[in-house]
């Protein structure tokens, strides 16, 4: 072992040669998990394989702690500093190099952490015997520095060091985990959200462009969800304080969603049905984006930050009740209200004449009262018994084009609906829920297999919803041509093949660093988990069977819409001409990325061509 002793002594001097002389070795006093594992006996020690071992300058020394989650080393350094690297190498055993992965270094100002912020996170297994090192590219100081061993495994890490000089610093450039925006929450006492009742004290911080923007309050953070909050990666609902339009989002509001997607190994479906909810003309859709979760200091994989779906100006923006409004006009709205196949587990909620269980989600369950109660359950009947005069047709069949051009098995498991003050009509949306959808549900896979529309075939329904659908999308003649014109005016307006495909290798794009890790952290890419169809074995493969789902069923969708698209049809509709191709130009997808200077190339499909100030829309037949 002579070897490993020259290396951890001369790496480190090296290394600092060649950064600011100021950044030198931290020292302080030890601080972390306190109970260890005494390997002779298996049993709990706190003698043995104690933290100090992580400091002590010896590589054939560990930490090894006794517990598998929540565990970590670290540092009190005394007075604030900017860190500048960190060191870190694993424990001499076999397992050692594994037990590093996803790690994670924060630093914080307060000694229990709940401010803490990401300094680094190790995507790599470590090398025994070598300590391996990283820049830290945050210029915030801080008093408090750990390291946090990945969870589900015992903290064994042989050496650990930060770098660094003293200093407030400033929040000008903070740390992400990957690419993506960092969602680092930290409940008080370390505790894990554990059930949609009890929303635990948190404090949330919010990193993103690039690491230049912090949003940081205290919130509440519980489960959510139904089936997807008996996974392992767990989804979240985080309420902040105060509102906030968080990630640029719309909305500004206390309520947000973390989607875990863990039966979607695209980790994209929610943001593919939005996208199409978008281009079909939704009025709203909600906000989403990917960012990265840490629990604690500990990485919890790759997640969608969404809205809530409420009532609010950038969500569903109708004027909300209150608890006075019983009578006349204020009665009449506005309600926001889920027909749900779960209904009968809420606490606000109601039979229609029809048999189906609707949830009311406004008003809230704590202030709604019994006149509005029955007023909006007699509004949904009326509804369901003459749709004709009381369903707005265009969200409802702009909703069904959604679950349909996706394939969602669950389009009618779960529908939103709302209701506005002094206006009888009863509207659909938003869209909502998508993790089964793109050909990954067992039930319904292969969708193209099914020669009719997915709900009517294999797809779930709750109470009247599918009688329902049947009526207004598929026995209605006028239904019918609507649903015809929703469909082609988005087809016109660029809902292309080529365009869509681009769309989703974008997506893959962003979420590849992040994909990664999450399947570091979830190592499930070989197994069936909720109700997925095949093992397609990797993320890359994954995507692939979305784009091959796409493409078939947008051909798919024309055929069964009796819709022919013609994308000459668009030529006539623009100034084409207004471009000299015997001149340089620029020709870009509808995504606005840049593809080629000669049209020659182009397959077919829409385009945006750029000449000098003249910019158009053209079609390549
Ligand atoms: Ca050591």
């Amino acid at each position: 072992m002579k070897h490993v002793i020259t290396i951890l002594f001369i790496v480190p001097l090296l290394l600092s040669a060649q950064i600011v002389q100021a950044d030198e070795l931290l020292h302080g006093t030890v601080i972390g998990t306190d109970l260890y594992v005494d390997y002779s006996t298996s049993s709990a020690s706190t003698m043995v394989n104690t933290r100090e071992m992580a400091f002590d300058g010896d590589l054939n020394t560990f930490l090894a702690t006794y517990e598998r989650s929540q565990t970590w080393v670290g540092l009190d350094l005394g007075t604030p500093h900017v860190i500048t690297r960190v060191g870190w190498s694993p424990r001499n055993d076999g397992l050692g190099p594994k037990r590093v992965m996803l790690a994670v270094f924060e630093g914080a100002n307060s000694p229990d952490f709940l401010d803490a912020l990401p300094l680094f996170v190790v995507k790599e297994n470590g090398t025994i015997g070598v300590m391996s090192y990283a820049d830290v590219n945050c210029s915030k100081g801080f008093r408090y520095v750990r390291y946090v061993g990945p969870n589900d495994a015992r903290c064994n890490v042989a050496e650990v060091a930060f770098y660094g000089h003293a200093g407030e610093g400033d929040d000008k450039k903070l740390a992400q985990v990957t690419n993506l925006p960092t969602v680092s929450i930290h409940v008080v006492n370390n505790a894990e959200p554990y059930d949609k009742e009890h929303e635990l004290r948190s404090y949330v911080s919010i990193i993103s462009d690039n690491g230049t923007k912090l949003l940081k309050d205290s919130a509440f953070v519980r489960l959510r969800g139904n089936a997807s909050m008996w996974f392992p990666k767990k989804p979240y609902r985080i309420k902040f304080d105060k509102k906030y339009s968080v990630l640029g989002a719309p909305s500004k509001a206390k309520k947000w969603t973390l989607i875990n997607n863990y039966g979607d190994k695209t980790l994209m479906r929610n943001q593919l049905a939005f996208e199409l909810s978008r281009r079909l003309g939704m009025p709203y859709t909600p906000f989403c984006a990917y960012v990265d979760v840490l629990l604690n200091g500990e990485y919890k994989g790759c997640y969608q930050l969404c809205d809530q779906i409420e009532m609010r100006e950038g969500r569903v923006n109708i004027q909300e009740m209150k608890p006075e409004d019983i009578s006349g006009e204020a009665l009449t709205g506005g309600y926001l209200i889920e027909a749900d196949a779960y209904a009968d587990q809420e606490k606000s909620m109601f039979w229609s004449d029809k048999g189906t269980g609707v949830t009311i989600k406004s008003p809230d369950e704590d202030e709604i009262k019994t006149e509005q109660y029955n007023y909006i359950r007699t509004a949904y009947s009326n509804m369901e018994n003459n749709w004709r005069a009381i369903l707005d047709t265009k969200t409802f069949l702009t909703h069904f084009l959604v679950g349909e051009m996706s394939g969602n098995t669950d389009t009618y498991w779960s529908v939103y609906f709302y209701k506005r003050r002094s206006n009888d009509t009863i509207f659909t949306g938003p869209v909502w829920d998508f993790d089964l959808a793109f050909d990954n549900d067992g039930r319904t896979y292969p969708i193209m297999n099914l020669t009719d529309y997915i709900y009517r075939t294999k797809g779930s329904t709750t109470g009247y919803m599918r009688t329902l659908v049947d009526q207004v999308a598929v026995q209605d003649a006028a239904g019918k041509a609507q649903l015809k014109d929703i469909w082609g005016k988005a087809r016109e307006a660029g809902l292309t093949e080529e365009n869509f495909l681009a769309y989703i290798d974008k997506q893959a794009e962003l979420l590849q660093e992040s994909q990664r890790l999450n399947f570091v952290r979830w190592p499930i890419m070989n197994e069936y988990v909720h109700q997925n169809p095949r093992i397609w074995g990797s993320y890359e493969a994954e995507v692939n069977n979305v784009k091959r789902y796409v493409k078939e069923r947008i051909a798919w969708m024309d055929k069964k819409l009796g819709y022919e698209y013609v994308p000459s049809k668009l030529t006539e509709n623009v100034h084409a001409d207004a471009i000299d191709y015997s001149k340089p130009y620029v020709v870009y997808s509808m995504l606005g990325e840049r593809i080629t200077t000669d049209i020659s190339s182009l397959a077919k499909g829409v385009y945006i061509i750029a000449q000098e100030q003249q910019v158009v829309k053209v079609a390549i037949p």
